[in-house]
């Protein structure tokens, strides 16, 4: 069974506190905290192993090239991808998102193309694409959602012609926690053969992902919000699409030959990875990846379900609170507003009980503008947090509501 407790010992700055209080760490949507086995296996690397990859015919480069690589199938297994080939290291969901929208867009996109994203896209999932649709004369199309923040499927059907390059959708959203159909939407996609991104950054700690059940053409996520390190990230693509996609950066690594007439491009996936990668980073989400795969992501995501439908159900009782979204299928995430105490003031009066929330627009202006809303207090769970934690939010909000 899940013991939470023993999770927790995992954890060591869970027993920290702030401002004399225990620390309630709920900004997981943001970063997640590390285990001891991450921080340990990148202690261990820069100690006894450290050396640059894949250029090296001394022991340690390829001792670290073994460890660099073998977290690349590690990556493939987690989100079973066909072929390593497939997996492109990054610097996080933003990096992965700026590669696909530039080499994309420079394969195959024209004067008068469109690229659909959807109402509640993070701005990693909008402002490349908006780049580079600027660059090329495209349009943006958005899927519009309904007041509960569900996506219209019927409408997005509409919205696809044969102008459309590409459809861009967070699997779940970090303000609302909806559950997007992202299955449904890429068969819909796929009816009219276009390429389907999915922004997996919040989905991909909470639930088990399937890249061939999925069938999407690319997914995006980032190392430190699975409770990796931060500075890596990974851009899954399917090899056929890869091939056909020109690099985004040059520079060592992704060369096969070079003279100064001419380059040629290094085979997948190096393609894709100018210059040297934090090579002990992608060691340490590998190790991350295994210690979710330990605890298991089902045992992961039965916890937190848990703790949101208990979380939602208590918070719904406090009085003037407004909770946005209301989607069917929700994640751990749970975003508020109470009466008409501005969300940074609850956010700071939170963090003053030892409360760590977020606050503001949570990188989702065009979301704010459909909700009316300027920004909102946001709670994220993780695989540690507790109901005693939640019964700490619970009571610090009524505490600073009886003051206003
Ligand atoms: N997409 C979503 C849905 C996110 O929540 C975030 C992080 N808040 C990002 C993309 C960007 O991730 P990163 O900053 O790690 O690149």
């Amino acid at each position: 069974m899940y013991d939470i407790n023993k999770v927790r010992e995992d954890f060591p700055i869970l027993s920290r506190e702030v401002y004399g209080k225990p620390l309630v760490y709920l900004d997981n949507g943001a970063t997640t905290q590390k285990p001891r086995q991450v921080v340990e296996a990148m202690v261990d690397e820069y100690y006894n192993v450290n050396a640059n990859v894949h250029r090296g015919v001394h022991f340690l480069s390829q001792q670290a090239t073994d460890l660099h690589e073998a977290s690349r199938e590690v990556v493939r297994t987690f989100i079973n991808a066909h072929s390593t080939n497939e997996i492109i290291f990054t610097r996080g969901t933003t990096e992965s998102i700026n590669l696909l929208a530039f080499s994309l867009g420079e394969a195959m996109v024209k004067e008068g193309d469109e690229v659909v994203v959807s109402a509640m896209e993070h701005h990693s999932n909008i402002v490349p694409w908006q780049m580079m649709c600027k660059r090329k004369g495209a349009q943006l199309r958005v899927i519009p959602m309904t007041d509960e923040g569900e996506l219209q499927l019927s409408v997005f059907e509409g919205l696809l012609t044969e102008r459309t390059r590409i459809v861009c959708c967070t699997q779940v959203s970090n303000v609302l926690g909806t559950v997007n159909p992202v299955k449904e939407i890429v068969r819909i996609a796929h009816e009219k053969s276009i390429p389907v991104l999915v922004d997996g950054a919040q989905s991909v700690p909470h639930m088990r992902v399937d890249m061939q059940d999925l069938d999407c053409d690319f997914f995006a996520f980032s190392g430190h919000k699975i409770y990796g390190p931060t500075g890596v990230g990974v851009l899954y693509g399917k090899e056929a699409w890869l091939e056909k996609l020109p690099p985004y950066q040059g520079g060592g690594e992704m060369i096969k030959n070079v003279t100064f007439e001419k380059t040629t491009y290094n085979e997948l996936p190096y393609k894709f990875e100018a210059g040297t990668p934090d090579y002990v980073a992608t060691h340490a989400l590998a190790t991350a990846l295994a210690y979710v795969s330990s605890l298991g992501m089902e045992n992961i995501e039965a916890h937190e379900q848990e703790l949101t439908r208990y979380a939602l159900e208590r918070l719904q009782r406090i009085e003037g609170m407004r909770i946005l979204g209301a989607a069917k299928e929700r994640d751990a995430v749970i975003s508020f507003l109470v009466g008409d105490i501005h969300h940074l003031d609850m956010g700071t009066l939170l963090d003053r009980l030892g409360i760590a929330v977020r606050t503001g627009h949570h990188c989702a202006e065009p979301l704010m503008k459909r909700l009316g809303i300027e920004g909102t207090v946001r709670a994220s769970f993780a695989l540690y947090n507790t109901k005693e934690e939640v019964d700490a939010l619970v009571e610090g909000i009524e505490k600073i509501r009886k003051m206003f």
